[in-house]
């Protein structure tokens, strides 16, 4: 058999997490925290499952949910939405994604992409007749310019697909960018997909800028949420689009037929958790710096220097230094002969460029962070 789909390759995150189980391996390699997460969240959720219904809820989510969405993000973002026309829940950002590019791209469309990029984007693209147009950012800062969008876009230009905070960059985009981005959008006539699922993790005292804050943007921007890293609570797949209604309905009608919807009680839980105040949040922002700090403090203590990171989950270290010039090699290696399991960053790029960088996910107890940084000192 010969398509998109059946000629991929497992993803790199569980590639990754297998190794590390059979290696036994300590993981730093797919972007999960350790920690239990908010015990009230998972409380509603308890709650919701014992007392409240178990059937099919609506299709574009709870109403409680969807309103809870536009109260929590004219609180922290200052969009002003529609919960009925302009919110609509999903099974996961990668729900939404999937659902959103189904649904906005025709065959033969182009599509501006940047990299480093989450490697769901590129095989859904091409899925849906996409033909991708690449801009491809590079350390330390990953910051793109008039130039680069100049080469990228075309009459042919459809759909623009944006991530920051980014990953595994660990970069936000700047307001220059975005208003360049706005200008290109609008001078083509295209859409913009921004999964913005990091939205809430960013570092000393930077704040994250959403699309749909973005004069120009408002209206021709799907933005994209994730409960999961809202709160540290990845496996919970609950996804939240915010859009202008004519792109909601859309992507709406995709959404019908991938998952129709989501469990009724996480849904109720992450309606509860996001009007939380501010506080909580912070807090969450306040704990995973300092891990990112300890990290970065150890990792300079062994005389490597990490890329700087604005927000995410994720560290990034050249490991030239190291004598390395293959991340994918000196992944493996890591995992296999020293116990300690990271990401290639080469797999966040068409063809495998970028091949001297490695991710490492921070959001760990401390006690774990510095075990893996002496397995990592064993290689000076
Ligand atoms: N987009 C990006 C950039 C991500 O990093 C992730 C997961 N970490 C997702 C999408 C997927 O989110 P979800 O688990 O809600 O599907
Ligand atoms: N987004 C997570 C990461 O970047 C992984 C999600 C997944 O495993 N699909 O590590």
């Amino acid at each position: 058999m010969n398509s998109i789909f059946a000629d991929l390759e497992t993803t790199v995150f569980e590639t990754m997490s297998e190794l590390a189980r059979r290696h036994e391996a300590i993981n730093l390699g797919q972007g999960f925290p350790d920690d239990p997460g908010p015990l009230d969240v998972r409380e509603a959720a308890a709650r919701a499952v014992i007392e409240g219904s178990n059937q099919y809820p609506p299709m574009l989510g709870l109403p409680s949910l969807r309103e809870a969405v536009a109260q929590h993000y004219a609180e922290h973002q200052g969009i002003k939405l529609d919960p009925v026309t302009e919110v609509m829940v999903t099974s996961g950002a990668t729900e939404a994604l999937a659902a959103s590019l189904l649904a906005l791209i025709e065959p033969g469309d182009e599509v501006v992409l940047f990299e480093p990029l989450y490697d769901a984007y590129l095989p859904l693209v091409r899925r849906a007749g996409g033909l991708p147009r690449l801009v491809t950012l590079a350390p330390p800062e990953w910051r793109f310019d008039r130039a680069m969008l100049e080469r990228a876009f075309s009459p042919r230009t459809r759909v623009v697909v944006l991530n920051s905070p980014l990953n595994p960059a660990g970069s936000i985009i700047s307001a220059e960018e975005l208003a360049l981005l706005a200008e290109f959008a609008e001078r083509h006539d295209a859409v913009v997909i921004a999964d913005e699922v990091w939205e809430h993790v960013t570092f000393d005292g930077r704040r994250h800028r959403s699309v749909l804050q973005v004069e120009g943007l408002r209206e021709r921007a799907v933005k994209i949420g994730s409960a999961g890293k809202i709160f540290s609570l990845t496996g919970w797949k609950v996804g939240l689009v915010a859009a202008a209604p004519s792109l909601l309905k859309a992507v709406s009608r995709a959404h019908q037929f991938l998952t129709f919807t989501t469990p009724p009680n996480l849904q109720a839980a992450v309606a509860y958790g996001l009007l939380k105040d501010h506080a909580f949040f912070d807090d969450q922002r306040r704990r995973l710096q300092a891990r990112r700090d300890r990290f970065a403090d150890g990792l300079r203590a062994l005389g490597l220097a990490a890329l700087p990171c604005h927000a995410t989950y994720f560290l990034n270290l050249d490991i030239g230094p190291l004598g390395a010039d293959d991340d994918r090699l000196f992944c493996r290696d890591l995992v296999e002969r020293h116990g300690l399991a990271a990401i290639p960053v080469s797999a966040f790029y068409a063809e495998g460029r970028m091949r001297h960088v490695v991710r490492f996910c921070f959001a760990k107890d401390e006690a774990l962070l510095d075990a893996a940084l002496e397995r990592l000192g064993r290689l000076r």
